[in-house]
């Protein structure tokens, strides 16, 4: 059986990292796809793990050569999807988790009608603002581009087959593996 392809986004800080790589821990059957992106690595962030880091130059080549499910731009750097991993991993009948912000995802809607789409929404904004802040990688600025994001983000919800409020971690994660397992209702 092919597998399921899911688009999991929402505003940056909200934990949808943690509930995606937690659940593909535990289910060998379940893979994050890994973007392309021309910004520089975090502290911790490795090459071809959270992203493959490539040079903008790298970037446009693979644009040119149709490489991409969907790619886009934030705070000035190109983040992509690879097309042909998507795919093979389909057909292997794994399946593929996209962490992609609001307008990749609905991009990937085009490309691949069968995509279902997920916004992992925070408790509330305070919350959210704590989270950031307790990352500590970003300065206030850059977290207030990030949390202007946020009102736009979460006024694509309606465009959404699931929402899953992240307030309780496991809960969280239970309700996108039943998403995953065609369990869940939308
Ligand atoms: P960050 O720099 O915090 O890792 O990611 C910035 C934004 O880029 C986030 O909203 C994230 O969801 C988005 N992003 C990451 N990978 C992709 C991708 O492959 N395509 C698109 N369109 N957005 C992505």
């Amino acid at each position: 059986m092919k597998g399921k392809l899911l688009a999991v986004s929402g505003p940056s800080g909200v934990g949808k990292g943690t509930i995606v790589k937690t659940l593909i821990k535990r289910r060998a059957d379940i893979v994050e796809s890994v973007s392309c992106t021309t910004r520089l690595p975090r502290e911790g962030e490795a090459h071809g793990r959270e992203y493959f880091f490539i040079t903008k130059e790298e970037f446009a080549r693979r644009i040119e050569e149709n490489d991409f499910l969907e790619y886009d731009e934030h705070f000035g750097n190109f983040y992509g999807t690879p097309k042909s991993f998507v795919r093979d991993t389909l057909e292997s009948g794994r399946s593929v988790i996209l962490e992609i912000d609001v307008v990749g995802a609905l991009l990937a809607k085009e490309a691949f009608p069968e995509c279902i789409l997920v916004m992992i929404a925070p408790p509330s904004l305070e919350e959210l603002k704590r989270r950031l802040k307790g990352r500590n990688s970003e300065t206030d600025e850059q977290i207030e581009t990030r949390l202007n994001r946020l009102a736009y983000e979460l006024s694509q919800k309606d465009k959404y087959d699931f929402v899953i409020v992240n307030d309780d971690l496991e809960t969280a994660i239970a309700e996108l593996e039943s998403i995953v397992d065609g369990k869940a209702k939308s």
